[in-house]
């Protein structure tokens, strides 16, 4: 049986799981197990999962599959970012980057293989949209990842955060991210709560809406990048859909529901003499007051120059001057870091040239990544 075809196990939460073994008149405990064996335990192969009998680990080998994603080539930056392409069954790319800081990990996961969207300062945008991915496949990036960096199944010393900043609009694939994101809530399981989670949409306005309705909510992160319809009609086609007062009031909406002491972001991706003057981060405060947004955090983001876009990065007493605007103006705002640029794994680089620095795996270690 091709490996589409068998049932992709990592994207089924514990009731599906349950029902999909109670074919084999498994009871509800052996759902329990197979989950921890996959989302604890990071078990890429049924036959590892000892505790079941024997029959049962064929049967679910013959029927079934923890794995669908095959891990192409791993890049490894100077600063020990860790970007990895993989494809699913069907070969269509993921790409997912592992950043390391001090105290913690963070994973940029893809919710899409390509993007829809057009933003024009982004490369995924070039490769249109291929599809969405599934539960699995979203969940399976996390759980490759940790294996790759700290051994299959191996402790993770700090805690992993993730953002929803890779290929793709997490909201164009709103059903299958809350449940992969629920999925890997499950303290059994990878134990990421939802607090330690930030979802970054371009501004889907009717899924803000939906999204600050849900229970057990991640963090938001709105991509702005233009303070003037005008510009950001140019810069994120989205915008001609809904354009910034509608975005801004649907993060009112949003911003009433944070806890006290929270607030949320808006990405500002920083274009050398396009968004980044001085009247431009006048204007964005402007914005933001009017709307009576104040819970707020504006994240400056240097573009990340890629051969195949028009626009540089902007110059650093640049950034600073917008930064410094938006502060005296009572706005919180902070330069991100560009991290793993030399290995296109920045932000707005995923899907540049794949040539810089590959580490090849060996045949073993695909193999141990991939099933
Ligand atoms: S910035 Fe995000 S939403 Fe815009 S084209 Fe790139 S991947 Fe898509």
């Amino acid at each position: 049986m091709f490996v589409s075809e068998r049932k992709h196990l990592t994207g089924m939460s514990r009731g599906e799981l349950a029902e999909f073994l109670n074919e084999f008149g498994e009871p509800r405990y052996r759902a329990d197990q197979v989950f921890r064996g996959l989302h604890q335990r990071r078990l890429q192969s049924f036959q590892e999962m000892t505790d079941l009998p024997k029959a049962l680990r064929e049967q679910l080998c013959e029927s079934a599959t923890p794995s669908v994603l095959t891990v192409e080539s791993k890049y490894v930056s100077e600063d020990g970012t860790r970007r990895f392409l993989m494809n699913t069954a069907d070969g269509n790319p993921v790409e997912t980057v592992f950043i390391p800081t001090e105290n913690r990990d963070t994973i940029c996961f893809s919710s899409q293989s390509g993007c829809a969207l057009k933003c024009d300062f982004c490369l995924t945008a070039k490769l249109g949209l291929l599809r969405n991915l599934t539960t699995g496949e979203i969940v399976e990036q996390i759980i490759t990842v940790l294996n790759d960096v700290y051994g299959p199944g191996g402790e993770t010393p700090h805690g992993t955060n993730l953002v929803a900043m890779g290929a793709g609009e997490p909201f164009m694939n709103f059903d299958n991210l809350i449940k992969a994101l629920e999925i890997m809530s499950d303290d059994d399981g990878l134990f990421i709560v939802p607090n330690r989670v930030t979802v970054s949409t371009v501004g889907i306005v009717p899924k803000i809406i939906e999204f600050s309705k849900l229970q057990r909510r991640p963090n938001l992160a709105i991509s702005l990048s233009a303070p003037t319809d005008e510009l950001r009609d140019r810069l994120m086609p989205i915008n001609k859909r809904w354009k910034i007062d509608d975005l801004m009031a649907a993060a009112k909406t949003f911003e009433r529901t944070l806890k006290p002491g929270e607030r949320f972001t808006f990405e500002y991706v920083l274009l050398g003499g396009v968004n980044d003057s001085i009247e431009q981060a006048r204007k964005l405060a402007a914005v933001l007051r009017k709307h009576g947004l104040h819970r707020v955090k504006i994240n400056l983001i240097p573009h990340n120059p890629a051969e195949q876009l028009d626009y540089h990065p902007p110059e650093i007493d640049t950034v600073e001057a917008f930064k410094r605007t938006l502060e005296s103006l009572g706005v919180s705002a902070y330069v991100r870091t560009p991290r793993g640029r030399d290995i296109f794994a920045a932000c707005g680089q995923l899907a540049a040239k794949h040539e810089a620095n590959p580490v090849k795996l060996t045949t073993s270690e695909t193999a141990e990544l991939t099933l």
